[in-house]
């Protein structure tokens, strides 16, 4: 079999990448070990932030925003997106000064972020109750997706209308080149030639790129949520909240109140160091973790903690020294791509990183500001320092503010 591109890794990040190469017309294979969505993507909260640390994740997550609500329009599929907005709460001295800084440069890098007083927020969200000293944001643009397998199912549909195939159960085992550029790759079932590999494989990134002798410097981290029984106390139509102090997310799901966040001590699970046969339904889930965050809102959101559990989920997130996409060609190999270092905010951003992943790909020239998620720029890291390091992000998810070594602007 031939293709212009093979992407390796039906999740949001490969689904985005495929689509956006055909319908720059480039015929393409994506090869799915198991099936599409069925690792982290399908596990995520679904949510949409347009707060970010810095100016090119702005950009990419509020460009991934609209490409959701207007998805219908290009790749020619509805994709169910609900308009909530969000709420960033800080109920700290330290944690307002920090929103007060995000307030300024998000503004300044375009994003629609306003202070919202007590009052606000008491109006719309009525599943926290406010107190007199917490500062807020209102950020109107956010969004989240209901189930995630929508966005994957969007994807793929959209993906084999614009012809390219998506082959399930389909692992690569090898990525082949000849005088140091790449020309396809090896699956359980098959051969496929093709002079352009991205290499989306999520947690089990770093396994495929080595396949080609290459690096990517990432590390894979646990997050976890839950979903309360559907409950009175929440209404479906009211926003996303985000209490960046206790790095607690929450939002309506099911009729219930979803409750997901970022503990300190956070738990690396690198899959190389697993039975061959591991699946993100082998990471070790732990609601106790759940249950101390829940606590450290109770008494803003009784329902995070009190309700009993519908659903429990985790999976893992792929963590960058930098808290930044790890996304473009790979220094080892002409012709191999990463789309990785998700850092959490993969699937939001999935549809933005695509498309300029594609852009990049199909024109050989980067779109503006690419380059600084190249996999090369970190050079050498130990293995060790590249954990370390992911944790580090992990447990600063809501507040990167004195990242060491780093201007957090
Ligand atoms: C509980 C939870 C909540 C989250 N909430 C959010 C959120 O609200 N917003 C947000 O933006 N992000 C969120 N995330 C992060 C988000 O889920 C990830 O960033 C995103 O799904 C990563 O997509 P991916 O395509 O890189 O990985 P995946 O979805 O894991 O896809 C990678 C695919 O590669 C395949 N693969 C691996 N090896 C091979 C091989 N050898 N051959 C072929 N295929 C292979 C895998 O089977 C897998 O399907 C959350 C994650 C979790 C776990």
């Amino acid at each position: 079999m031939d293709a212009d591109v093979v992407v390796i890794g039906a999740g949001a990040l490969g689904l985005s990448t495929a689509l956006h190469c055909a319908l720059a017309g480039r015929s393409v294979v994506v090869a799915e070990r198991r099936t599409a969505g069925s690792q982290a993507s399908r596990r995520a909260a679904g949510l949409f932030k347009s707060v970010q640390a810095d100016e090119l994740r702005t950009g990419l997550a509020r460009r991934s925003i609209t490409k959701a609500i207007t998805f219908a329009d290009w790749a020619g599929v509805p994709l169910p997106v609900t308009r909530t907005g969000s709420f960033l709460i800080a109920r700290t001295p330290q944690h307002r000064d920090y929103l007060g800084q995000e307030l300024a440069q998000s503004r300044r890098w375009g994003a629609d972020v306003r202070e919202a007083s007590p009052a606000q927020v008491a109006e719309r969200l009525g599943y926290y109750k406010v107190a007199g000293d917490d500062f807020a944001l209102w950020c109107p643009e956010d969004v989240y997706i209901e189930e995630p397998a929508s966005l994957i199912q969007a994807c793929v549909a959209a993906c084999r209308r614009f012809g390219a195939v998506v082959a399930e159960n389909e692992p690569v085992t090898g990525i082949t080149a000849t005088r140091g550029r790449v020309t396809g790759v090896e699956t359980e079932n098959r051969p496929i030639t093709a002079p352009v590999v991205v290499d989306a494989a999520g947690a089990w990134v770093r396994q495929v790129a080595a396949l080609a002798g290459a690096r990517v410097p990432v590390a894979p981290v646990r997050h976890q949520l839950l979903i309360t029984e559907p409950t009175a106390l929440v209404d479906p139509g009211e926003p996303i909240a985000r209490v960046v102090d206790a790095a607690v997310y929450l939002r309506p799901a099911r009729g219930g109140l979803m409750v997901g966040g970022f503990e300190p001590g956070p738990l690396p699970v690198d899959p190389e160091q697993q039975p061959a046969s591991f699946t993100t339904d082998d990471v070790p889930l732990d609601l106790g973790v759940l249950r101390q965050l829940a606590d450290q809102v109770a008494a803003e959101v009784p329902a995070a903690g009190s309700l009993p559990v519908a659903e429990h989920r985790g999976g893992l997130f792929t963590m960058s020294p930098d808290g930044r996409f790890v996304a473009g060609p790979a220094p080892e190999l002409a012709g191999l791509w990463i789309a990785s270092g998700c850092n959490g905010s993969g699937f939001s951003s999935s549809l933005a990183i695509g498309e300029a992943l594609a852009s990049w790909i199909t024109s050989d020239s980067p779109p503006s500001g690419m380059t600084a998620l190249s996999p090369a720029r970190f050079g050498p890291l130990p293995d060790d320092e590249l954990v370390s390091r992911g944790l580090w992000q992990y447990a600063h998810y809501y507040d990167p503010a004195g990242q060491p070594g780093q201007d957090p602007g």
